[in-house]
């Protein structure tokens, strides 16, 4: 492993890279983490267990080798409609054809298919849609009962076995979580995975359903895919960890003309609740089968950056394409440029929240501001449970946020976090001893050198979450505590 990757990245958005087929071998992961993935996605989607648990054994190994925390995140399939089989494979409707759906899991043909999801039938109504194999195909609800739905073909197009159903105009009466979503929650908890990302997230209850079963062993992502999501934002933001603008099938959704804004209103909802917030899928597309993106790629990734997204992600790009390296490497340069440039930091200066009326808030928000006056290498937090360093990345100084935590669980999870590099060391017990302790790991990193200021909060005592009450300067190569 070499320095440039257990280093300091010298950006803060952060990079997410889907494991698949492409990349899912050792070699290939360490790679992706060399060339700047910073968070590994899991796609439980596709693949077996035991794809994910080689993927998640060649991580901790990278991360034993390079000794600092690497983070993994599992993406559960959520509830995805399917339609059933075919008895050719596929058939391609005509515009205007009638077309039934329904419970019977006779293969089907021209005229039908089975559609196995009652507790669609029992939401549907007339004049609703039926989205089948992302958008493609759509049909009008003519008609239907509890065990079927006749329909009218709007936009035409083939049909093949098992494709994609979305329903955007019902919230469907459907949990969370399916049998299979259940099984492999269990299994990437088992496996020490550090987030837990859900999809079709309808309602907050949907969060916290599932944080009841992952009880703290992990943080949650809920992905906003679906327009009754997008109704209850707020209150979905306020109870998840983190949030995903899920691009891709809230582009099947909603139309696609309102994902930019959407993207805009979710980025801004989680900016100022202060969650970290990812922007996901089809960033850089086209390097699925070319070695450099388009233009209005990498002005679309500029363009999550410049919102103040914690972090971009790839999917296809690195798990099944085939420049998975390329693409993380083009992601990193472009991070690199958007940070570069002053308009950047007026940007996050302009969105910044006032600080609420508490000791940890207002200490934070003074340490960005003398970090910021004394020009210093960065901000320094003390954590065992990663909150001080939460809100150090809410925000947003133009300099990175340090994180020393004697929990490797709390550096992992905030490697999703903008600013964030954490370093896990040992417990410490005196106030006297961080300022040493901040000097070595600021030159360790690469994040600070001789002459720079670092600016550390900490609680005392020690240990106690939400206790941040200290603010202290340090010189690197100076006495501690003096100038
Ligand atoms: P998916 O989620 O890749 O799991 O479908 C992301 C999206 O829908 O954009
Ligand atoms: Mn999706």
């Amino acid at each position: 492993m070499s320095d440039s990757s257990s280093g300091y990245r010298g950006r803060r958005a952060k990079v997410i890279a889907t494991l698949g087929p492409a990349s899912r071998d050792p070699d290939t992961i360490a790679d992706l983490f060399e060339a700047g993935a910073d968070v590994f996605r899991l796609n439980f989607s596709h693949g077996t267990h035991e794809d994910h648990a080689k993927s998640v054994k060649a991580i901790r190994d990278i991360e034993k080798k390079c000794g600092r925390p690497i983070t993994i995140l599992m993406d559960l399939q959520g509830p995805k409609l399917r339609v059933g089989p075919f008895k050719e494979g596929r058939v391609i409707l005509q515009p205007g054809a009638k077309f039934r759906l329904d419970l019977d899991p006779a293969l089907g043909d021209v005229n039908r298919v089975s559609l196995p999801h009652p507790e669609i039938f029992a939401a549907l109504k007339p004049g609703a849609a039926l989205l089948i194999d992302d958008g493609h195909l759509r049909l009008k609800v003519l008609d239907c009962g509890r065990d079927f739905a006749i329909t009218e073909v709007i936009i035409a197009g083939g049909i093949s076995d098992r494709k994609g159903v979305n329903v955007p105009d019902v919230t469907l009466p459907i949990p969370a979580m399916t049998d299979k979503d259940k099984a492999d929650l269990q299994f990437g908890l088992s496996q020490g995975v550090d987030w837990v990302a859900l999809s079709f997230v309808q309602r907050p209850e949907d969060v916290a359903e599932v944080r009841a079963i992952v009880k703290g062993r992990a943080g949650i992502v809920a992905k906003l895919e679906k327009p009754s999501a997008l109704e209850h934002l707020d209150a979905i933001v306020d109870i998840a960890d983190a949030v995903m603008v899920a691009r891709g099938d809230l582009g099947v959704e909603m139309p696609m003309e309102q994902v930019p804004i959407l993207q805009k209103r979710i980025i801004r909802s989680c900016r100022k609740r202060g969650k970290p917030v990812i922007v996901a899928t089809q960033m850089l597309d086209s390097m699925i089968k070319s070695p450099m993106p388009t233009r209005a790629e990498a002005s679309d990734v500029a363009t999550a950056v410049y919102d103040g997204a914690d972090a971009v992600m790839l999917s296809a790009e690195t798990a099944s394409g085939q420049f998975p390296v390329r693409a993380v490497a083009a992601m990193h340069r472009i991070i690199y440029q958007v940070e570069s440039d002053e308009h950047y930091f007026d940007m996050m200066e302009a969105s910044r929240k006032t600080p609420e009326h508490s000791s940890p808030a207002a200490i934070t928000a003074g340490a960005r501001q003398i970090a910021h006056t004394l020009e210093a290498a960065a901000v320094v937090t003390f954590t065992s449970s990663g909150s001080t360093t939460l809100r150090a990345a809410q925000e947003r100084p133009n300099v990175p946020i340090l994180c020393i935590t004697p929990s490797i669980t709390a550096g992992r999870r905030l490697g999703l976090v903008w600013g964030v590099y954490s370093v896990v060391g040992d417990f410490i017990h005196s106030v006297d001893d961080i300022g040493d302790v901040a000097v070595a790991a600021a030159v360790k990193s690469g994040i600070g050198k001789e002459g720079q200021a670092l600016v550390i909060t900490a609680g005392m005592p020690f240990g106690k979450v939400g206790s941040t009450n200290m603010v202290r300067v340090v010189w690197i190569g100076g006495e501690t505590g003096t100038q």
